[in-house]
């Protein structure tokens, strides 16, 4: 491969900083000066540095995006803005995805991988991958709807849901809501939504807090993102 593909598919910079590191004399195969993007690179078997730091080279990437609301889940949309255009410009690989799906009015946690292999496994009912949503729903939630919901609700279409189990948090008479957390074992479409509305109660504000393994980084704000550290990619795969 070219190094300077290399170092592109490695989100060292965008091609005009790239092109600008070899001009500089930055960037070295096996201690030999690189004087041109065209010279090929052996990913698996050469040391590429850039200065001191040895780039190491990696097949896939692992983004943890704090989903913000009035964004569509998508890698393209002509009209609405999407979770992709929250990405910088490195960063913004063109194979990256967002694994599932979360509604344009919901928050949190959105995978975002260019693994399409894992993505798959992920998603895949035989895999169980749980999803745990906080919500502040309209009413006083009981405890019989958590039991409800824990023996597996049949939605009003008849779809028949796994077992969900819910937490009850506080109660404000003030508002008539009550803030939850949800956990799910499969993703039907506006599933959280459409669970209580068959008890006859509306979602105020959903936001995704975890996702299988992964906890929501608090210290992301909404819009922001990271990349997975080692143990949480160890822990999804
Ligand atoms: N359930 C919903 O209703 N919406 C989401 O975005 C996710 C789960």
């Amino acid at each position: 491969m070219r190094i300077d593909k290399f170092l592109h598919d490695m989100n060292i910079g965008t091609r005009t900083q790239i092109r600008k590191l070899i001009k500089d004399k930055l960037v070295f195969i096996n201690n030999e000066l690189v004087k041109t993007g065209r010279m090929k690179v052996d990913p698996l078997a050469d040391e590429v540095r850039l200065e001191e730091q040895v780039i190491e080279y990696k097949r896939y990437f692992y983004f943890m995006l704090n989903k913000p609301l009035g964004v569509v889940t998508a890698t393209e949309d002509r009209k609405q803005k999407t979770v992709m255009d929250l990405f910088n410009k490195i960063d913004k690989r063109k194979d990256l995805f967002p694994v599932g799906r979360l509604d344009k009015d919901t928050q949190g946690l959105l995978l975002v991988t260019n693994n399409g292999i894992l993505a798959h496994k992920l998603l895949s009912p035989e895999h169980h991958v749980s999803k745990t949503y906080e919500a502040v729903v309209t009413g006083k939630i009981t405890e019989d709807i958590a039991l409800e919901f824990q023996q597996g609700i049949v939605l009003k279409d008849g779809t028949q849901l796994k077992p969900a189990e819910l937490l009850i948090g506080e109660y404000s008479a003030l508002d008539n809501q009550t803030i939850v957390h949800i956990t799910l074992n499969e993703g039907k479409y506006h599933q959280v939504r459409r669970m209580f509305g068959s008890v006859g109660e509306r979602v105020v504000s959903l936001r995704r807090i975890s996702f299988g393994p992964l906890d929501l980084d608090v210290g992301l704000l909404p819009g922001t993102y990271r990349e997975l550290t080692d143990s949480e990619i160890d822990q999804l795969i």
